[in-house]
C-alpha cells in the first residue's frame, strides 16, 4: 500500500496502538485505581474459579490512595467478601501501581502480580505491553508530514487506518453526553470523607437563569464538566478520556460546541477522532497517568485533546490544532496530582471545569499564533515526560503532598 512506500522512505518506527483504547466506558473514579484493579480481579476469577478466599497487597500509589479511588471496594464485588487487604507504602516497587492477588484454592495458593500502567489496563508483573499498533507513527511531525503529502485532514488520517472509527464512537459520544445528563440531575453530596457538594446542577441552573451574562460559556462548559466528574466520583458510567479523573474536560467542551452551533453528529465524532490522534501520542511518547507523571499527564492531555477537537470544530487547519493542543498543554506544565483522602474530587472536579474553559481559549487563540509559534506539539509532549520524571513522588497520586497534606489547615477556618 502507498502508505508503507512512505513509511519506508522515512524509516518511521511502527508504534501506535488504536485510538479507541483511550475511549473505555466504566465506572469510576479512577482508570489505574479502579478499572485496572477490576480487570485484575477479573483475570484472577478467570483463572482460579474454584478459589474460596483472595488476599490482595496493594503497593505504592495504589496503598497511599487506594481507599479513596475505592480501589478496595471494586476489588470485593469482584473477588468477593472472603477479600483480605494489606496496604504497603514502604516496600520498594518497580511501578507505582503495582497490586499482588492471592488466590486460596483447593489445590493450594497462586499469587499474581499486577501492574495497572493507567486508562484501565492492566499488564501481568514482567508482562511486555502487547501493542496491536495500527499507526505507524510514532509522532506528530511524521503524522502532519504524512497528511501534508496525502491531503488527508487529520480525522481521515485516522479513517484510513481504523475504517470503523465513526461507528465504534458513536457509544462513546453517547455516553459522554448521558453522564452530563445524570450527572445535571443530581443534587447533594459525594460519598467519601471530605462530604463535596455536587455543583453541576446549581451552575447549570445560574447559567440558563442569566443566559444574557457574558459568563454564560464558562458557566455552562463548567457544570457539564463538573456533571461528568461528580458521576465519576460517584461511581456512575463515564468515558474515559483520557483517564477517569479527567473524564470531563472533552465531554463538556463537545457537548457545549454541539448545543450551541446544532452540530451533526458525524462531525462530532470527527472531533472525538482528532483528540484521540493528540492523546495518543502523548500516550506513545509519555504518559497519561498521574501515578507516573502527575495531573499534567492527565488533565494536561485531557486539554490537549479537547483544544485540538474544539479547533478541528471550529474549521481549523492542522497546524492549527497541533498549536492549540501544544499551548493546552504547555500550560499544564507541572501540574501535580495531590487528591484530598485520595478522592477523585479536590482538586480533580474543578480542575476538569478549568481545563475545559482552557481547552476553548487555547482553540479561539490558536488560529493567530500557529504561523508564529515556537515549539511543536512534540517538543511539548518530551517536555511534560521530563517535567513528570522530575517530579518528587508526593506529588504523583500520592495523596501525601499538596493538597492532600495542607487540607487538614483550611478545616479549621472555612
Ligand atoms: S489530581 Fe489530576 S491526576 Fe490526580 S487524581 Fe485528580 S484528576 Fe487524576
Amino acid at each position: 500500500m502507498s502508505y508503507l512506500v512512505f513509511c519506508e522512505k522515512k524509516s518511521y518506527n511502527i508504534f501506535m496502538e488504536s485510538i479507541l483504547t483511550l475511549y473505555k466506558i466504566g465506572t469510576g473514579p479512577s482508570s489505574s485505581h479502579t478499572m485496572g484493579p477490576r480487570n485484575a480481579a477479573k483475570w484472577m476469577r478467570k483463572h482460579y474459579p474454584d478459589a474460596k478466599k483472595f488476599h490482595v497487597i496493594l503497593y505504592g500509589s495504589l496503598a497511599l490512595t487506594g481507599k479513596g479511588h475505592l480501589t478496595d471496594v471494586v476489588l470485593r464485588k469482584i473477588l468477593g467478601k472472603n477479600t483480605t487487604f494489606e496496604w504497603d507504602i514502604h516496600s520498594k516497587i518497580a511501578h507505582p501501581n503495582t497490586l499482588q492477588i492471592e488466590a486460596k484454592c483447593t489445590d493450594g495458593n497462586h499469587i499474581q502480580r499486577f501492574i495497572s500502567i493507567g486508562g484501565g489496563e492492566i499488564l501481568l508483573e514482567g508482562e511486555k505491553k502487547e501493542k496491536k499498533d495500527i499507526y505507524p507513527f510514532s509522532n506528530f511531525q511524521q503524522i502532519k508530514d504524512y497528511c501534508s503529502a496525502k491531503s488527508l485532514d487529520l480525522s481521515d488520517f485516522a479513517l484510513f487506518f481504523e475504517p470503523n472509527l465513526l461507528q465504534k464512537l458513536e457509544k462513546v459520544f453517547k455516553t459522554m453526553k448521558k453522564s452530563i445528563q445524570n450527572g445535571l440531575q443530581k443534587e447533594g453530596y459525594l460519598p467519601g470523607s471530605i462530604h463535596a457538594k455536587r455543583k453541576a446542577k446549581l451552575l447549570y441552573n445560574v447559567a440558563i437563569e442569566n443566559e444574557d451574562s457574558s459568563l454564560l460559556r464558562t458557566r455552562l462548559v463548567s457544570s457539564y464538566a463538573y456533571a461528568v466528574s461528580e458521576e465519576n466520583a460517584s461511581g456512575g458510567i463515564i468515558v474515559t478520556a483520557p483517564t477517569c479523573g479527567s473524564s470531563g474536560v472533552l465531554p463538556a467542551c463537545l457537548y457545549y460546541l454541539e448545543r450551541k452551533y446544532s452540530l451533526e453528529e458525524e462531525k462530532i465524532l470527527r472531533a472525538l477522532i482528532v483528540a484521540g490522534i493528540f492523546g495518543n501520542i502523548i500516550r506513545t511518547n509519555a504518559s497519561i497517568s498521574g501515578a507516573f507523571a502527575g495531573c499534567q499527564a492527565e488533565i494536561g492531555t485531557a486539554c490537549s485533546m479537547a483544544s485540538a477537537a474544539v479547533t478541528y470544530l471550529m474549521g481549523g487547519t492542522i497546524e492549527d490544532m497541533e498549536t492549540a493542543a501544544e499551548i493546552a498543554m504547555e500550560h499544564h506544565l507541572g501540574l501535580t496530582c495531590d487528591p484530598i483522602d485520595g478522592l477523585v474530587q479536590i482538586p480533580c472536579i474543578e480542575r476538569n471545569a478549568t481545563a475545559a474553559l482552557r481547552a476553548l481559549d487555547a482553540a479561539s487563540l490558536a488560529p493567530y499564533l500557529s504561523s508564529s509559534r515556537k515549539i511543536s506539539f512534540d517538543t511539548i509532549v518530551k517536555t511534560m515526560l521530563d517535567t513528570g520524571k522530575d517530579m518528587k513522588k508526593e506529588y504523583k497520586e500520592t495523596a501525601s503532598g499538596g493538597l492532600a497534606k495542607h487540607y487538614s489547615e483550611d478545616k479549621e477556618v472555612l
